[in-house]
């Protein structure tokens, strides 16, 4: 079972219920008559902080498809203070969007700003609040202490509000996938890797949701950041986060229990998947969801077919801790599938410019059949390999490091515009090793962008204004986090000494 943490005991309902109702249009009265219908059939109040976290992990006209749509988000918001009123001391929604970008250009981006103004709801930047240790105790953990956003681990009543999309790297992206925007980037980027769908599972101990409801209005086929719209028409409501993600797979015909962290979450007590122990209601029947469905395809492709067709070749070998499989889904290799689609978002002629390239992953084994002037990049801290490239020796020595050596107390992440100033001396010469555990999809993207002379889409100037707006709005508030925590330190200590803090140190 869930244990017990600093949060309280998280109540997993025995018999969950998922509501699947017909929504057509993202017509936010629609949408808040139905998210208030389910919250009552559910028997659910909220109450004290009330806090909604939607999936804004790229948002704005580029990628239209791979957030949770505002109306959606004011529809819930609204239903939620309808029902809840007077009992929420708070009325909130909160993200940390895909890491490098700061929250403040998705929620900006994605209409949710302007939303939640209008709505008069409070907003979190999660990289830009106080960051709280939870301590983990249950069997199998990755680690001893995970580290989340203040504002989510005081939250009295959750709310997860997901988009419905495909995933490269665990299949879908439902509810328990939504919580990797739980953590700011120094602790997002820890056991991003083969180890992936552990570090959901383990995330959900922090905390559980009471209510979820996804936005399957449009859903997201085929890949995370870049998806194909795919018209569902569907609200799906639930109050067990492991029966929901259940029956999100059963309606787009996949078995929930081979999806690693699906299953895992169940391992660990957080609910069932097996749909005779889940009730299901609503104006669409599951076999009608499944026929509206049909069709959807998820990203689970490996890299090396993925790639097939371009200029690019791909290599994998297995990742270490080889008793994870012979492929590290959860790193390297899915983040360049995600970098070139966002690379072909800013420039159409990507697949044309980018010269011939070799890109190589894990403990590879195998031959590199390089041609002269073609580069071989060898990604992330665990690639290995020993031959001859270009008529020369090359070995690659694997210089991975334990995942106990690696402290979520002292995180260390590289800021981007250090990553940018950096790219180009980073991919000088035949043969290039990237470094990283993960390297991350805006490292790869660096690196594209540089050996194939690529448009820059840091510097596009639809995102430039933005962007930089939104950089210098996240420095500067946690560089007064950083002063408000030093000076209330400084307080403490003149306070225990029976001191008064000297000028200047108020
Ligand atoms: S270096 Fe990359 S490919 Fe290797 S284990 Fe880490 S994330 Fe996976």
């Amino acid at each position: 079972m869930p244990q017990r943490g600093i949060l309280g005991a998280m109540r997993i309902p025995t018999r969950p219920k998922v509501i699947i109702r017909s929504c057509r249009e993202y017509d936010p009265e629609k949408i808040r008559g139905i998210i208030r219908d389910g919250l009552n059939e559910l028997g659910l109040k909220p109450f004290g902080r009330t806090l909604v976290k939607p999936n804004l992990v790229a948002a704005g006209p580029l990628f239209p498809y791979a957030f949770t749509r505002p109306e959606f988000g004011e529809g819930v918001l609204r239903a939620l203070r309808d029902v809840g009123g007077d009992g929420m001391a708070e009325l909130a929604a909160g993200e940390r969007c895909g890491i490098t970008v700061p929250s403040r250009v998705a929620f900006k981006d994605s209409g949710w700003d302007e939303m939640l103004g209008r709505v008069g709801v409070k907003k979190y930047h999660f990289e830009e609040t106080q960051q709280v240790e939870i301590p983990l105790t249950h069997e199998h953990r990755l680690r001893d202490y995970i580290f989340t956003p203040e504002p989510v681990a005081r939250a009295d009543f959750f709310v997860n509000c997901p988009k419905f999309k495909a995933h490269p790297w665990t299949t879908v992206t439902f509810s328990m996938k939504n919580y990797i925007g739980i953590q700011d980037d120094r602790h997002r980027l820890i056991d991003h890797d083969h180890k992936l769908n552990e570090k959901i599972a383990d995330l959900q101990h922090i905390i559980q949701p009471q209510f979820i409801a996804i936005d399957a209005i449009t859903a997201g086929e085929g890949r995370m950041l870049t998806p194909t719209p795919f018209d569902m028409g569907l609200i799906i409501m639930g109050n067990s986060q492991v029966a929901f993600d259940a029956v999100c797979c059963q309606i787009i015909g996949l078995d929930p229990d081979t999806v690693d962290h699906i299953r895992l979450a169940k391992q660990h007590g957080f609910g069932t998947t097996n749909l005779r122990d889940i009730e299901i209601t609503g104006d669409v029947t599951l076999e009608q969801a499944k026929q509206r469905a049909k069709g959807f395809r998820v990203g689970l492709i490996r890299v090396e077919k993925y790639f097939e067709g371009t200029h690019i070749t791909a290599y994998a070998g297995p990742p270490p801790e080889p008793e994870h499989g012979d492929y590290c889904w959860g790193g390297c290799p899915g983040a360049i599938e995600e970098a070139i689609e966002i690379l072909r978002v800013f420039d159409k002629q990507t697949d044309e410019k980018m010269p011939h390239l070799h890109v190589v992953f894990g403990a590879y084994d195998g031959e590199i059949p390089a041609k002269p002037g073609e580069k071989v990049v060898f990604i992330g801290d665990c690639a290995e390999w020993k031959g001859m490239l270009h008529g020369k020796d090359v070995t690659i020595e694997n210089v991975y490091k334990p995942r106990d050596t690696m402290d979520p107390h002292a995180p260390v992440t590289e800021d981007i515009f250090v990553k940018l100033a950096k790219a180009g001396a980073k991919v000088r010469g035949d043969v290039i090793r990237l470094e990283g555990c993960p390297v991350s999809v805006s490292e790869q993207v660096l690196a594209l962008v540089t050996i194939g002379h690529l448009k820059n889409p840091f510097f596009d100037p639809k995102m430039a204004g933005t962007f930089t707006r939104g950089y210098l709005g996240w420095k500067s508030r946690s560089l007064l986090n950083m002063l408000q925590r030093k000076r209330y330190q400084q307080n403490g200590a003149f306070a225990e000494r029976g001191q008064a803090a000297p000028e200047g140190v108020s």
